[in-house]
């Protein structure tokens, strides 16, 4: 019997108490003076979380929503817009940018490694006519996160818009929007928010409204402009998400007493301690280990485990140990498996993952030392900080 499975997908992502008992609240009304400061809560909590005063807006809808508000709010017919590709949420926003209308620069690379801002340098001073850059910061399929910092200098000293998927970075791996000059950030409530799937967020800078002033691509749910004369007033065009709403608003209160920092750290350190158990496992990254992502690690199954094995595996950890994982996506689907370690993950869960992943591998007839992963997790979080790179 497993009495509280382990979620570690990298969304949804496990929500704690505090915050599911915040989303029991009773029902408000929401052209109410409840709903209004519950907004105006919200919206403030997560400009703090965007190290941003820009504008923010939100939605009920999951973060591909996000993505295709600033699709319909910032685009025209025939916009050439770049797109770099490192996974699975890369063609996505290519592709959502496309039905949209755009004319989509797409820059691939291989899964498992990271865009090289030098690149994206090169091929701007070729395209002049580029107005836009649509990127994923952290890539969720291949458990690998892009040099936005550097990615945004270049984009900004080329004179372009930068839209950023954060949609599973915000919040969980360090992203200061007005310092980087990140004209439209999204990020979605399941990911490292800890409350469920149903909210986006998405951040606008002054740039980005003068382009969405502009813009012709056909919008309605979306409208920004709408949205932005609602929130002014202390409501929303739609019947907003209220009960995710509330959740959200106790997982930022619980956000503030830990700190960014020391949020950013924790993610890092738990990517650090699934990186070594992975090592310790015999096992392979996909990632190229210098942009190994914070949240997400993913892992090649062994070779005698994939396929339809690895469903099997992947049911074991779920039945027999309460430990559930995410599958491949795309080309990837059967021969990888990923661990999400992303928003209400302490340093002990991850003890008690490794010992689920040995244990399952073990039942499949893969060898190695035994407790050797949680030994390789333990070394990591019992050392001090500063062994860490940022
Ligand atoms: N972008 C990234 C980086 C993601 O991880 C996800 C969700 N896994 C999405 C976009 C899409 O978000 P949603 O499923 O909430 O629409």
């Amino acid at each position: 019997m497993n009495f509280s499975p382990q979620l570690r997908t990298p969304g949804p992502t496990p929500i704690p108490e505090r915050v599911q008992r915040a989303m029991a609240a009773p029902m408000i009304n929401h052209r109410g003076p409840e709903f209004k400061a519950l907004l105006a809560d919200v919206v403030s909590g997560l400009q703090w979380a965007f190290q941003t005063s820009n504008d923010i807006l939100v939605f009920p809808a999951s973060g591909t929503g996000g993505m295709e508000s600033a699709a319909a709010n910032l685009l025209s017919p025939n916009e050439r817009v770049l797109v770099p590709v490192i996974g699975a949420f890369g063609e996505r926003f290519a592709d959502l940018a496309e039905a949209f209308g755009a004319q989509v620069v797409r820059y691939g690379v291989p899964w498992g490694e990271a865009a090289d801002p030098q690149d994206i340098d090169e091929i701007l001073a070729k395209e002049p006519e580029i107005t836009t850059v649509l990127v994923t910061h952290n890539e969720t399929s291949t458990g690998v996160t892009n040099r936005l910092g550097e990615i945004s200098q270049v984009v900004r000293r080329h004179g372009r818009l930068l839209v950023v998927d954060g949609v599973s970075s915000i919040g969980s791996i360090d992203l200061p929007v007005d310092s980087w000059g990140v004209d439209v950030a999204i990020t979605a409530s399941q990911k490292g928010w800890m409350a469920p799937p149903g909210l986006t967020m998405v951040s606008v800078s002054k740039a980005a409204w003068t382009r969405q002033g502009k813009a012709t691509a056909p919008r309605f749910y979306f409208d920004w402009e709408r949205a932005r004369k609602m929130q002014a007033q202390g409501a929303t065009f739609t019947t907003p998400a209220i009960s995710i709403m509330f959740g959200v608003r106790e997982a930022l209160q619980m956000m503030r007493q830990e700190s960014l920092p020391s949020i950013f750290r924790r993610h890092q350190r738990l990517a650090a301690a699934f990186r070594a158990a992975v090592g310790a496992l015999g096992l392979r990254l996909l990632a190229q280990p210098e942009v190994a992502s914070p949240t997400v690690t993913a892992v090649y199954l062994p070779e005698a485990l994939q396929g339809d094995a690895g469903k099997d595996l992947l049911r074991t950890w779920r039945e027999k140990y309460g430990l559930v994982v995410a599958g491949g996506q795309g080309h990837l689907t059967g021969k990888i498996f990923r661990i999400g370690h992303l928003g209400a993950v302490t340093e002990q869960d991850v003890v008690a993952t490794a010992s689920a992943l040995e244990a399952g591998l073990r039942d499949h007839g893969h060898r190695f030392d035994a407790g050797a992963a949680v030994a390789a997790v333990e070394g990591v979080i019992r050392a001090p900080d500063t062994t860490l790179v940022a």
